[in-house]
């Protein structure tokens, strides 16, 4: 199977605010992402720990973006980072992939 494109990327990880609704995090039955990675961003919403600042990176990045990357918490990432689609992995462009690629100076996908 063709690798993903994602694990030598990590550039959406590192540029967003990374927020999701509070009962997402596993302090709530049925929650998955691991509250001690997350703050609150307001009365429904949490968000990952690092995204959240100037320079934004999840906590939960490993590696080099650009190079090799992983997420710490993959099959427990919240519902933003599984509803986020690399651009043309499914026939459609994802602007926002572009824009966060471009920042660290990877190039848009046409196709992959
Ligand atoms: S910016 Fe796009 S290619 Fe890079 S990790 Fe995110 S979805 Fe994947
Ligand atoms: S939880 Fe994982 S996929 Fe989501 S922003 Fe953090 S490192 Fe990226």
């Amino acid at each position: 199977m063709k690798q993903s494109p994602c694990k030598t990327c990590g550039a959406c990880c590192a540029f967003f605010c990374v927020s999701f609704p509070d009962n997402e995090t596993n302090a709530v039955l049925k929650g998955v992402v691991p509250i001690e990675m997350t703050s609150r961003l307001n009365e429904f919403k949490s968000y990952m720990k690092g995204t959240n600042s100037h320079n934004p990176r999840c906590i939960a990045l490993d590696g080099q973006v650009g190079f090799k990357v992983k997420c710490m918490i993959y099959k427990n990432r919240p519902s933003i980072c599984r509803d986020f689609i690399l651009s043309w992995k499914n026939g459609v462009g994802n602007l926002l992939c572009d824009r966060a690629r471009a920042v660290f100076g990877l190039q848009p996908f046409t196709q992959y």
